[in-house]
């Protein structure tokens, strides 16, 4: 990190992509730090090896993400998560890994009565979370994070086959083809255009997918899934390829479940 800092210019960027990489990780080379690490979905930086690529590294924990949603217990206690979403531009990022959409500022959810902002949502083709086993073709997660505690709310929408999605209209052309090439949408949108309409979820204490795989997520993956048609999701799977981690062992968590 020190021969960084005698470039300000670079010490800027690396700090600016440390922010946006917090959700999912990403890329770059720093042997000792988990920030920007370089791994794969497969072979000597696959995921079997995320646990020792870098030092700060949580991947070999017991409380991680993605699962395998089975045994889930109704829970009467929980509720509809209050979703304060706002229209905005986004502006996409290709991550290297995988696409992802930032959101201005203005959106929150609260978990729990604590409210958490909305940054950003990305892709995974397929899904990284599966229900009974079955994974749908692609998974958004939409991250929001509390400014005060620094931990995230991920809520996880699946994403299947069927009818042309209207908001992914119009954005599936201009997703950035190259590492770090950008594209800001002149249209704007709020993340509850994705939101199925039935508002039941199952909920778990999780991590984030990718390396350093932080324990630090409150996953909220929504039980009733949307569609996009085949054209859109070959758009991300082409430029993403396969980016899902395999699903973790349960370690005596338990799954709750809402119905909306
Ligand atoms: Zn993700």
């Amino acid at each position: 990190m020190t021969k960084f800092m005698k470039n300000p210019l670079l010490s800027l960027i690396v700090a600016s992509s440390l922010v946006f990489n917090m959700a999912c990780g990403e890329d770059k080379e720093t042997p000792q730090s988990c920030d920007g690490v370089a791994y794969e979905y497969e072979g000597e930086i696959g995921p079997d090896h995320w646990g020792e690529i870098c030092l700060d590294s949580d991947c070999n924990g017991n409380v991680q993400s993605p699962i395998n949603i089975t045994g889930a217990v109704d829970d009467a206690t929980l509720a509809d998560i209050p979703q304060t979403y706002v229209a905005t531009a986004t502006h996409i990022v290709n991550k290297g890994h995988t696409i992802q959409f930032n959101f201005d500022a203005g959106s929150s959810i609260l978990v729990n009565g604590e409210k958490f902002d909305l940054l950003q949502f990305h892709t995974h083709t397929h899904s990284e979370h599966t229900v009974n086993g079955v994974h749908t073709p692609l998974e958004m997660h939409f991250v929001h994070k509390n400014a005060t505690t620094g931990k995230l709310a991920v809520i996880g929408v699946f994403v299947e086959e069927g009818a042309a999605n209207a908001t992914l209209e119009g954005l599936a052309d201009h997703l950035p083809a190259t590492i770090n090439a950008t594209y800001d949408t002149t249209a704007t949108f709020s993340a509850l255009d994705f939101m199925p309409s039935d508002k039941s979820y199952f909920t778990y204490s999780g991590s984030l997918t990718t390396p350093p795989c932080s324990e630090i997520v409150t996953w909220i993956v929504m039980e009733h899934h949307i569609e996009a048609d085949v054209h859109q999701i070959e758009h991300f799977e082409h430029l993403e390829h396969e980016n899902a981690r395999p699903v973790q062992g349960l370690d005596g968590r338990t799954i709750r479940h809402h119905k909306g």
